[in-house]
């Protein structure tokens, strides 16, 4: 069965004081240096002569973080047909389909690989868990 923990919502409101961080933001996290060159040579109207330390930006540093890989292989695979299964709805699709569908739902047996898909007007709020079991219970009166 699905199960979703939510959060308590989060203000992403930032604010910015100094100026060198405004300038550095502005820029799409321009380098402190380019930024100094360009108040140097009068590059851009308004900009300081900026002289900024060592302090390095948070957002800069995660942007050039290292990814690690998707795992080739997964840790777990079920050992029977719907023991497990994986669903993904995609969408709104453009065009729509000529039969007014925006979205599909595909849920994948984990175990046989086979693969459902329904074409639908209607978005993942739709698809509870009763409709999710419904189509768990129809790929298994097939046989998965
Ligand atoms: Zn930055």
């Amino acid at each position: 069965m699905m199960q979703v923990n939510l959060t308590a919502p989060v203000c992403l409101m930032a604010k910015m004081d100094d100026m060198v961080w405004l300038w550095h933001a502005s820029y799409r996290h321009l380098n402190f240096r380019s930024l100094r060159d360009l108040g140097k040579k009068q590059m851009v109207v308004g900009i300081p002569l900026i002289q900024h330390g060592e302090q390095v930006c948070d957002a800069c540093a995660l942007g050039k973080h290292h990814r690690a890989p998707f795992p080739r292989a997964s840790a777990y695979r079920a050992t029977a047909g719907l023991e497990l299964a994986h669903g993904d709805l995609c969408g709104p699709i453009t065009p729509v389909t000529p039969g007014g569908k925006l979205y599909f739902l595909s849920i994948v047996d984990d175990y046989s690989r086979y693969m459902w898909i329904e074409f639908t007007t209607r978005d993942w709020a739709f698809y509870d868990n009763f409709h999710m079991t419904k189509h768990l219970l129809v790929m298994k009166v097939m046989r998965l």
